[in-house]
């Protein structure tokens, strides 16, 4: 292996350029990256993958950001929200099931029923076994009085992605108005931050206009605003939104698979003790997807708890794997899977950022 690359590799304080080196590995480059991200997760964080059952609450959004499914100016897509009974249910199996933690997404909604039904929804999910399920809330960008709500609610980590931390790129794949701002994303974050929530941010890759250097940015975005987790995957173009008529200017399905698994490698290093999420969408790019993420550097899953009929409504992009899976079904494929590239699951526990622990002790 040549001498340059594995003196990088060897860092941890890297910048844009060393950044760029890494991203651009193919061959057994990328081989050596991908498993000296491996090497180094396994010594900080050993190979446990932690679980959050994903239950998609509802596809009702209030924004209309270019690239998802889900954008307010679809009218192809049946809106659908679940009842408070559906909700626990999911939850209910989560914990049966071992999960330890539940995710509840959703489209974008700021109106005074969703807040206080999210509100009375984390606390009842707080009073199943005691309180032994840890929440995850992915739910967009809500004013401060909000979060706190939902935080003091029982709610201890939320996902806010940036999308990409470039204010140009931003604009590309958003619509330039005050409902989309990419200031008031990064304030969002910071909020989240200051309320105590174990704050999670990340990016798609293989967006049209993105350059190696828009990612390398994102990785030193990651670092720069210390978040304790990050979820990174491809971008799926959707043929319902405005951005699909781009497809054919982006990388092909496997080069953003690798570009996203290098991502994930490269930040592992940059940021060993953080939590990282084996996106969906990977597997939906590559029936190994998931787990080529997790060999990569990533620690987390998040397996679909949402009732089969909502699924397909929940149409963010196209073909999403395990729209049918069952969920005990998803377990014992989980293990397998996992085991097959030697990792283990574990079960009954929150699964928290070390990063953010550690801060907290
Ligand atoms: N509405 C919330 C938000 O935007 O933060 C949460 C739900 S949103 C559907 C969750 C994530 O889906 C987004 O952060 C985005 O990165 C991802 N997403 C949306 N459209 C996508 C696409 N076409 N390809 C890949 N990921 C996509
Ligand atoms: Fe709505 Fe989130 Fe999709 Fe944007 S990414 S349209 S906020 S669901």
């Amino acid at each position: 292996m040549d001498r340059d690359f594995e003196e990088i590799l060897l860092g941890q304080d890297f910048g844009r350029e060393e950044i760029k080196v890494l991203l651009a590995a193919d061959g057994p480059r990328m081989k050596r990256l991908l498993d000296r991200a491996r090497e180094v997760k396994f010594r900080y964080l050993d190979n446990y993958v932690h679980l959050r059952g994903l239950i998609e609450y509802g596809n009702v959004c209030e924004k209309n950001c270019l690239y998802c499914g889900l954008r307010s100016g679809n009218g192809r897509v049946a809106r659908y929200c679940l009842s408070d009974e559906e909700v626990l249910d999911c939850a209910r199996l989560a914990q049966e099931l071992g999960y330890g933690s539940v995710a509840l997404q959703s489209g974008e909604r700021s109106d005074p029923e969703f807040i206080a039904r999210i509100a009375h929804l984390v606390r009842e999910i707080k009073k199943i076994d005691g309180g032994s399920l840890g929440v995850t809330l992915s739910l967009g960008e809500q004013s401060e009085e909000t979060y706190r709500r939902w935080f003091e609610a029982g709610a201890h980590r939320y996902l806010l992605r940036i999308e990409s931390s470039s204010e140009e790129l931003y604009y590309k794949i958003h619509p330039r108005n005050a409902m989309h701002s990419f200031q008031r994303r990064v304030e969002c974050l910071e909020i989240l931050k200051r309320t105590g929530y174990q704050t999670g941010t990340g990016v798609m890759v293989g967006l049209p206009f993105q350059t190696l250097d828009h990612l390398a940015d994102d990785l030193l975005f990651f670092k720069r605003m210390d978040v304790a987790m990050v979820g990174i995957g491809p971008y799926i173009p959707h043929p319902d939104t405005p951005l699909y008529r781009f497809r054919d200017q982006i990388p092909s399905a496997a080069e953003r698979l690798d570009m996203t698994l290098k991502m994930i490698a490269v930040l592992r290093l940059m940021m060993p003790e953080i939590n990282m999420v084996a996106a969906t969408a990977n597997q939906t790019v590559d029936p190994q997807g998931r787990e080529k993420a997790i060999a990569a550097g990533a620690n987390v899953i998040m397996p679909n708890l949402t009732p089969g009929e909502y699924r397909e409504s929940y149409f963010i992009y196209p073909d999403k794997a395990c729209v049918k899976d069952q969920p005990d079904q998803c377990r014992s494929c989980l293990d397998i899977r996992l085991a097959a590239i030697g990792h283990r699951i574990l079960y009954n526990a929150w699964g928290d950022s070390l990063a953010f622990t550690k801060k907290a002790r």
